[in-house]
């Protein structure tokens, strides 16, 4: 193919209209370029949709350093991205858009209307503004020819295959299924010798042994004000009995340690506080105080409040004997030891931990092994804790491939 002139000839191919995805298209077609976004479903930005009936969390406002270390081991590859495209740049993009923002008591920042639509209109509106054409429908099968820059698509009027000058691969990761990031794209890039992890559940729930009397009395239930901790890390807040287990915002904060126990050891212990706001000498002062003929459930209620799920959770973790002795149903009621057993399936986790790896991709989130294919979003090997970590990075990430297309165009005309 004749190079073209200049880099308004130039077309960008970007394959996945998610956040990441639809950054990337912003970045490139602002430059001038013609960008083209081929999505499987009927329509672009549904996970993102998704995440706005939660509120649309969109980022979070604590200081950056802390910020950066949600990320864990990914934290040093991640810093260039986040560093250009902070929670404050983000927020001044959303408002930007015509949307408001504020933070939360938390920390967390949302869409003043805490809703994903307005903002998501908004932003197509200025994409075609700039020219990005879309192309739903389109499921990316991979390449036609051994060329980098000839995709294969499914459409519904059949086979279609599309040149490009670059390609941006955004095609999320693997949960939630139902909103196109179905993980297809492993098995293609595997083919072609891209280095991944495998994708795993990140904000997941857990599988427990409930007994089948907890589980029908309980399964729904939420938990309160409790916190949970594992391996000295300690989560406070709310999660939920489900009837496989338990999920949650707490769970789903410590789930990347959680999974990784369950995958070295086969089962992971975490420990739930059921009264973190009362220390043990309070428990045990208020509970060694006589019961007469009351029950001890009836005991635990008036004397710490603890009733319902907790206290069935708390029958359900240990002996009578052991409830019964309040030395013993205080430490329980402290650090009660709830086993888990499997994380649940990918397909319902709020996220994806693994894909492509760091080491496949240069400092341009170009891979490397097939130059003029860039690598953006939940697709690459990363994963953080809900409260706007996951958003950000989707969208400095997406940021980034969309610079280096333009980097990757501007050194071909050098
Ligand atoms: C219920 C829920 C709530 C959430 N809430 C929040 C939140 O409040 N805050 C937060 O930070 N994060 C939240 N998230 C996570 C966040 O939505 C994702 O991390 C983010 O959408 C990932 O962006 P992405 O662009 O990488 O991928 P995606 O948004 O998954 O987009 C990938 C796109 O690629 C397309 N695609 C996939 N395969 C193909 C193919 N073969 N051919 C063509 N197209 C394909 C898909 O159709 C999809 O449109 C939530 C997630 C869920 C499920």
């Amino acid at each position: 193919m004749p190079k073209p002139a200049s880099i308004s000839d130039k077309i960008a191919a970007v394959v996945g209209g998610g956040p990441a995805g639809l950054m990337a298209a912003e970045v490139v077609s602002r430059a001038g370029v013609k960008v083209n976004v081929y999505d499987a479903m009927p329509s672009v930005g549904r996970k993102f949709l998704m995440a706005g009936k939660g509120g649309l969390n969109i980022t979070h406002s604590e200081p950056f350093a802390s910020f950066l270390t949600r990320y864990n081991g990914r934290a040093k590859v991640l810093q260039p991205a986040l560093t250009e495209f902070d929670a404050e740049v983000l927020r001044e993009w959303v408002h930007q858009l015509g949307i408001k923002t504020f933070v939360g008591s938390s920390g967390r920042v949302f869409p003043a209307e805490m809703k994903a639509a307005p903002l998501l209109r908004a932003w197509l509106h200025k994409l075609r503004q700039q020219g990005v054409k879309f192309h739903v429908r389109h499921r990316w099968l991979g390449w036609s020819d051994s060329s980098p820059y000839t995709l294969r698509f499914q459409t519904p009027h059949g086979l279609r295959d599309i040149e490009a000058d670059a390609v941006i691969l955004a095609l999320g990761g693997g949960s939630w299924p139902q909103l196109g990031s179905t993980g297809e794209w492993v098995s293609i890039l595997g083919e072609r010798g891209v280095s991944m992890t495998a994708l795993a559940p990140s904000n997941c729930g857990f599988d427990v042994n409930w007994s089948e009397h907890f589980r029908q009395r309980y399964a729904g239930s939420p938990l309160k004000s409790v916190a949970a901790s594992f391996s000295g890390i300690g989560k406070r807040g709310d999660c939920m009995i489900t009837g496989t287990g338990v999920e949650g915002g707490i769970i789903y904060a410590l789930s990347a340690l959680l999974r990784e126990e369950i995958a070295q050891t086969g089962s992971a212990t975490c420990y739930l506080d059921l009264a973190p706001d009362k220390t043990m000498a309070v428990l045990i002062e208020r509970l060694s105080k006589s019961r007469g003929k009351q029950s001890m459930t009836n005991h635990l209620r008036k004397c710490l409040g603890i009733d319902g799920v907790k206290a069935g959770l708390l029958r359900e973790t240990v002996t009578l004997e052991e409830f019964n002795d309040p030395a013993t149903l205080c430490s329980a009621v402290k650090a009660l030891p709830v086993k888990l057993i499997t994380a649940r399936p990918i397909a319902e986790a709020i996220s994806s931990a693994g894909g492509v790896s760091f080491d496949a991709i240069d400092a341009q989130f170009m891979i490397e092994s097939l130059p003029g294919v860039f690598c953006a979003g939940e697709m690459l090997d990363w994963e953080a804790p809900t409260g706007g970590y996951l958003l950000t990075a989707c969208f400095a990430t997406g940021r980034k491939a969309g610079e280096g297309v333009l980097n990757w165009f501007n050194r071909a005309h050098e």
